[in-house]
């Protein structure tokens, strides 16, 4: 008897661990793309911290989405969404921080990564995005800013500015471009 109850409350334990698991995935996931969510990438940059390497941060923004939207309604806006995040994943190497942070912008972590492979990555995603089918009759493309840092004293607020700044430069230069952020 004392046996089956022993039995009985590891495997209650083992499920409610099972649950706990799940849960926190979903915390960290996001619904739609099933990619990470800004919260996964605040975990991964944390354990990032604990060494130092350099460490490549990507800020992508799909082009004229709005448009998109408005024309093929926000269903096909969901779906291009989808596939897009597909493609990232694709692209991205095990170590790897992919996460949807916002509506239609990504942000991909890449350790161990300087800037001459950042931008022949960047460049890699932004022709992927340019060359595939949507389901839509126009072309969908990203626009990529590019930050560079180190992983030991990574602050996520100053890689997602000059993201931000080098982003905006790819939007003005014309969008669909890549563009890495430079003091100057
Ligand atoms: P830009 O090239 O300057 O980035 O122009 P844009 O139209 O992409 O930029 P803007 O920020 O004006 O529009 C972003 C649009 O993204 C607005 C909203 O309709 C759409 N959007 C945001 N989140 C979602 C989503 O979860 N699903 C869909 N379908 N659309 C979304
Ligand atoms: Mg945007
Ligand atoms: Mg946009």
């Amino acid at each position: 008897m004392l046996f089956l109850a022993l039995r009985l409350r590891q495997q209650k334990l083992l499920r409610l661990e099972q649950t706990n698991q799940s849960l926190l995935v979903a915390s960290e996931t996001d619904p739609l793309t099933q990619v990470g969510n800004r919260r996964y990438l605040d975990k991964k940059l944390n354990i990032l911290s604990q060494a130092s390497t350099e460490l490549a941060f990507l800020l992508l923004d799909i082009d004229h989405f709005k448009t998109l939207n408005d024309a093929y309604g926000h269903d096909v806006g969901d779906d291009v969404l989808v596939r897009l995040a597909n493609i990232l994943k694709a692209l991205c190497r095990k170590e790897d921080v992919l996460a949807r942070i916002g509506g239609e912008e990504f942000a991909i972590l890449l350790p161990n990564t300087n800037k001459s492979a950042s931008l022949v990555f960047a460049e890699r995603v932004r022709e992927a995005v340019a060359s595939n089918a949507f389901e839509v009759s126009e072309r969908v493309t990203v626009s990529i800013g590019v930050a560079l840092g180190n992983t030991k004293n990574a602050d996520y607020d100053e890689l997602y500015k000059q993201a931000d700044t080098a982003m905006y430069r790819a939007k003005t230069d014309g969008r669909n471009h890549v563009r890495a952020f430079s003091q100057a």
